[in-house]
């Protein structure tokens, strides 16, 4: 706590050793048995039990492995508060090794979400255990499929945000080193879609070009254009990324390839900027073809629309997490943000709130790996300080904090 803001707030309960231990011991289980998208059923009901045990209501089976509690304070109505984890793990072949590596083949948790929901289940005890000291409702969602799977869609669509007025949410985060905060008002992840172009010619002997058109050559034409969508329609004063992540064609040195197939993503902080980025990548590879004599099939899935946070939102994070880490350790900088996405982005886009990061990094430990990388670890000591953090803000949401 820095100096002179004893005035605040009532005394908080803070991490207290057991919970430490708590945290620690379900993350690693969680880690130890990672589920993918949808089929989060052993931690679904780990969730359900302890926010059960917690004084929660508790639905389940909500867009299909979704568990939400509910729980009302007991100092009087108020405002309805999302906080949100996400439960699935990614299908990687873990290479740690640590004592509590994935006990499932293929699958692990290399994004963080195991402690995610461990981080989630202590801020949900510990306002299960204050709850005669606040007033207003916490709803607490613990959604399946976040990665590139539309589970918190699934859950918006099953009514998850009805008499939601605001809403919470954080990230582990390997940009930053552990525990250190990073919030930012406005966009704080990217929105993302994902394109798949087919391009096709007419394929032929790799010695009479002329009678062929070449998938391969107009393919790489495409691949060039493309990248000045974001050099010459985006105004440089956005941010934006068009990138082509493969390029599929051919297969011998002598026969002229008939197809080619491109898929790649584009992303943008400013959601008219990602509306029109599909169409500016379908216009160059459509002006493309037309000019080389191919046609073409473009697939455009929207993944994510961007994080965007609430201003007001983004001060309670920011005022509560200078009280906990102290302001050097909480960073307000564009830097914190990044172009990568997350489906939290679907919640804000409905309604007001924040999503933040604490830093999982942790260089001496080897603790560097990024996220999705089968060497993704995060330092376990930045797990209190997003408990404190998330359950701080709560609080001062509750107490009716977005002017204070
Ligand atoms: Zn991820
Ligand atoms: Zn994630």
């Amino acid at each position: 706590m820095l100096e002179g803001d004893e005035d605040d707030d009532v005394e908080m309960e803070t991490v207290t050793a057991t919970e430490t231990e708590l945290l620690v011991e379900t993350r690693r289980d969680l880690h130890r048995h990672p589920e993918l998208g949808f089929q989060e059923f052993r931690t679904a009901g780990i969730v359900a039990e302890r926010l059960r045990a917690a004084g929660y209501q508790v639905q389940t089976g909500i867009a299909e492995t979704g568990v939400v509690g509910t729980l009302h304070g007991g100092a009087g109505t108020g405002p309805t508060l999302l906080l949100r984890a996400d439960m699935d793990a990614l299908p990687i072949a873990e290479e740690c090794a640590h004592d509590f590596t994935s006990t499932h083949a293929g699958v692990m948790h290399a994004c963080g979400h195991d402690a995610h929901v461990a981080v989630g289940l202590a801020v949900a005890e510990r306002l299960g255990r204050s709850r005669a000291e606040w007033g207003g409702t916490v709803k607490y969602m613990f959604q399946p499929a976040e990665e590139g799977l539309g589970g918190a869609l699934g859950m918006i669509e099953a009514g998850v945000l009805e008499g939601v007025d605001a809403a919470l949410g954080l990230h582990v985060w390997l940009g930053l080193p552990s525990g250190v905060v990073g919030v930012v008002g406005g966009p704080q992840m990217a929105g993302a879609g994902e394109f798949e172009v087919v391009i096709r010619g007419k394929g032929g002997h790799g010695a009479i070009p002329h009678e062929t058109v070449d998938a391969v050559l107009i393919a790489s034409h495409c691949v060039v254009a493309l990248q000045s969508v974001v050099s010459r329609n985006v105004s440089p004063l956005e941010a934006a990324v068009v990138t082509v992540a493969a390029f599929h064609a051919g297969s011998a040195h002598n026969v002229i390839a008939e197809t080619a197939t491109l898929k790649g993503t584009v992303r943008a902080f400013n959601p008219a900027v990602t509306k029109e980025l599909p169409d500016r990548v379908e216009r160059v590879i459509s002006g493309v073809c037309a000019a080389m004599g191919a046609s073409y099939e473009f697939h455009y899935r929207p993944e994510a629309p961007p994080t965007v946070n609430d201003a007001p939102m983004a001060e309670i994070v920011r005022r509560e997490a200078v009280r906990i880490v102290g302001e050097e350790r909480v960073r307000t900088d564009p830097d914190v943000r990044t172009m990568a996405a997350e489906d939290f982005g679907e919640v804000l886009a409905r309604v007001p709130g924040c999503y933040f990061f604490v830093g999982g990094r942790n260089e001496e430990r080897g603790i560097l790996h990024p996220h999705h990388s089968p060497r993704f670890d995060l330092c376990e000591s930045c797990m209190p300080v997003a408990v404190d953090v998330l359950h701080a803000a709560t609080r001062a949401y509750l107490a009716g904090g977005t002017t204070g």
